[in-house]
């Protein structure tokens, strides 16, 4: 009897799984004995990532994004809807125009910025998360020319190496602009170090200090008064700035929430090596949406795809599913907008930060035009 194969989200986990099984499964395909749905609530892509060289203007915004339906494989039928249930019960999700049933489901819905999380945020805080937010950043910052930048961080966030990045180019960015004297900037991060993984806070910590970026640690933020322009803290704390620039909490998909299948943040409960939805044998999780304890990164969806697309294309041909994700991550540093380092971790291995150099902020720059081979499952 035919496969049914249903994705959820067409970002970059279920962007390429799609692609990759696509390829993978054409003589399947072609028999009529499989059909792989992704289904998508917009119909562009966006290179996230894409958003930190956006907010300085090193890059126009239009050269991230591309139409789903180019790099969408003709062998998938890709729909635009946005699913509003998932039964797992009764094998199907639902939309407001109709049911999808499947046999193998993958939830790829990603994570989303919860600006609620924090009363004044909305209005008072800049962010380069979003799209619209990073050409907002953008031009504010082509304004500021003196004040004081306070930069705030809430957890979980997906790219947690994105904040200190946006802090250490902000730094390049007023040096080459003649202008670093009159800014003043403060990095802040709600734990007892400026990073969650002890290597990297260790390699940024002298960068800011020797950069003269100010720091604070166990900096929660509790609400924002833009008009005063004052952020509070939960430790009672107000803090002025000129501009602020926020990275909210991140929460699940609205539709993992609604159909009860996530923790109390709509993370989905997945296990570590098989990507499985815990409970389920065939409903498969990857990326932002997994509930587990690594960085939430476009890395971590392509190593996870690539496991995942092995599994289930063995899964169809009547073979074992024998891929197991290993916890791998990797992931450039920008260290200013001319130098990077980088760092690769797995489950058992700690990251170390390479060499800073301008090999590997070339290597980031390289990977970006790349990336839509990775995404079409080419690479
Ligand atoms: C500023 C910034 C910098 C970053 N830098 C890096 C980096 O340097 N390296 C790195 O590895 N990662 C980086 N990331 C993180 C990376 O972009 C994400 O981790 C990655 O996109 C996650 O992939 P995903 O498929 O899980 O989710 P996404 O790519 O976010 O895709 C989820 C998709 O699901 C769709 N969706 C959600 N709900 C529904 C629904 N109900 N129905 C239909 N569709 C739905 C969404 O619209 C979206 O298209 C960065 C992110 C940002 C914001």
């Amino acid at each position: 009897m035919k496969k049914n194969i249903v994705i959820i989200g067409g970002g970059t986990g279920g962007m390429m799984v799609a692609n990759k099984l696509a390829r993978q499964l054409q003589e399947e395909i072609n028999h009529d004995e499989v059909e792989i749905n992704l289904i998508s609530n917009t119909d562009q892509h966006i290179y996230q990532p894409g958003y930190l060289f956006v907010a300085f203007n090193e890059k126009a915004p239009d050269h991230f994004i591309r139409k789903q339906q180019s790099i969408v494989h003709r062998n998938v039928r890709i729909e635009y809807d946005e699913i509003e249930k998932i039964v797992l019960e009764k094998n199907i999700i639902i939309s407001a125009k109709k049911e999808y049933p499947y046999d193998i489901l993958l939830i790829a819905t990603g994570s989303h910025l919860d600006f609620q999380s924090v009363p004044g945020l909305q209005e008072g805080a800049y962010n380069f998360y979003t799209f619209e937010g990073a050409m907002e950043l953008r031009d504010a910052l082509v304004e500021l020319k003196q004040g004081k930048i306070l930069i705030t961080v809430d957890v979980p966030h997906k790219c947690p190496a994105a904040p200190l990045e946006l802090a250490l180019m902000l730094d390049d960015y007023y040096r080459k602009r003649g202008l670093r004297e009159n800014v003043q900037i403060k990095y802040t991060y709600p734990i007892g170090r400026i990073h969650s993984l002890q290597p990297v806070s260790e390699w940024a910590q002298p960068e800011f200090e020797k950069r003269n970026i100010e720091l604070e640690t166990f900096f929660n933020l509790e609400e924002v008064d833009p008009k005063r322009k004052v952020a509070m803290t939960m430790d009672g704390q107000e803090h002025d700035y000129d501009m602020l620039i926020s990275i909210p909490a991140h929460k699940g998909a609205k539709v993992i929430l609604d159909s009860g299948i996530g923790d109390e943040i709509g993370f989905i409960p997945t296990d570590r090596h098989t990507l499985k939805m815990i409970g389920s044998d065939n409903v498969y999780v990857i990326g932002d949406a997994t509930n587990l304890p690594i960085s939430k990164a476009g890395s971590t969806a392509h190593y996870q795809g690539e496991k995942l697309t092995l599994n289930i294309v063995n899964r169809i041909k009547g073979r074992p599913e024998t891929a197991f994700y290993n916890g791998k991550v990797a992931c450039f540093l920008e260290n200013s907008l001319e130098d990077a380092s980088m760092i690769t971790f797995d489950y058992e291995t700690p990251p170390k930060p390479a060499a800073t150099s301008d090999l590997l902020h070339w290597f980031k720059t390289v990977y970006g035009e790349l990336y839509w081979l990775n995404v079409r499952g080419i690479l």
